[in-house]
């Protein structure tokens, strides 16, 4: 079997998540979904939550962490910008100190302080 393989939601029981979404747990949804297909007893890992929007979801794919396409963008973002903290932040210093000379430069009373 491929890693990647891709499984799609029963119609509807996509129908039940939508209905369940806003009172209970992952735990309750994957418990309903035991409950209705029993035979696909694998599957119910596929339940989740996603880690941005905490929107349960169904994952098409085993590795699946997010709902949507803009929630794995912004996944993707904070993990980019947890891994790359300090080089991120050191950049902002050297845009910040570009920034005030550039300003010290063109602002006239700066001009006129720094020369009296
Ligand atoms: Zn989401």
């Amino acid at each position: 079997m491929k890693s990647r393989a891709k499984y799609t939601l029963p119609p509807e029981f996509e129908r039940v998540i939508e209905i369940l979404d806003k009172e209970v747990s992952v735990a309750v949804i994957r418990d309903v979904f035991l409950a209705l297909y029993p035979a696909k007893a694998e599957l119910k890992e596929r339940i989740r939550s996603c880690e941005i929007c905490l929107y349960v979801f169904w994952a098409s794919y085993k590795n699946s962490l997010t709902c949507s396409e803009s929630c794995r963008n912004a996944l993707r973002q904070r993990k980019h910008r947890a891994k790359n903290k300090d080089a991120i932040n050191a950049k902002r210093r050297e845009n910040y100190q570009n920034r005030v000379t550039f300003n010290r430069q063109i602002c006239n009373k700066c001009v006129i302080r720094e020369n009296t």
